[in-house]
């Protein structure tokens, strides 16, 4: 099970000071950009995209700042866009495995990391496991509004 927040743009989001895969001491501040269309406005003879960038740090031990930057779930599929051009070419029969190796690490990330789904027009939604670093990330964050699938700030 995760946990989705709604973070609201300009406040800045407060992390429990321990590493959000595994609790140890942090030592790193994992980067994590996201980039999302929220809407599209018409004029007369165009449409422009709004969409909106965001860049958030959070705190991971030195291991879990490798294992989260490698498994991102968009690299992931980097991973598997790359292997399938290259092995179309070359005609190496390991593709099975190889996507295999990429699902787990896609469910072991899903099951440890933080993932943001969205940088809303208001908000920023972002997702971390259930459990105490997520209880107390809620807290710190006064995310005390469910809406929906979100605990949102006010
Ligand atoms: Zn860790």
């Amino acid at each position: 099970m995760r946990i989705r927040f709604g973070i609201k743009h300009g406040n800045s989001i407060k992390w429990p000071a321990r590493c959000l895969w595994c609790s140890a001491k942090p030592t790193k501040w994992q980067k994590y950009r996201k980039k999302s269309v929220y809407g599209l406005k018409h004029y007369v003879f165009w449409i422009t995209i709004l969409s909106r960038i965001q860049t958030i740090y959070y705190p991971v031990c030195a291991k879990h700042n490798l294992i989260a930057h490698l498994l991102r779930p968009s690299r992931l599929l980097w991973y598997a866009i790359i292997t399938f051009i290259i092995f179309s070419i070359v005609e190496i029969n390991l593709w099975l495995l190889v996507y295999m190796f990429l699902v787990a690490g896609y469910l072991y990330y899903r099951k440890h990391g933080l993932i943001i789904h969205k940088v809303g027009e208001n908000y920023l939604e972002l997702s971390m496991p259930d459990g105490k670093y997520a209880e107390e990330f809620g807290s710190l964050n006064n995310c005390n509004n469910i809406k929906g699938h979100l605990l949102m700030q006010d």
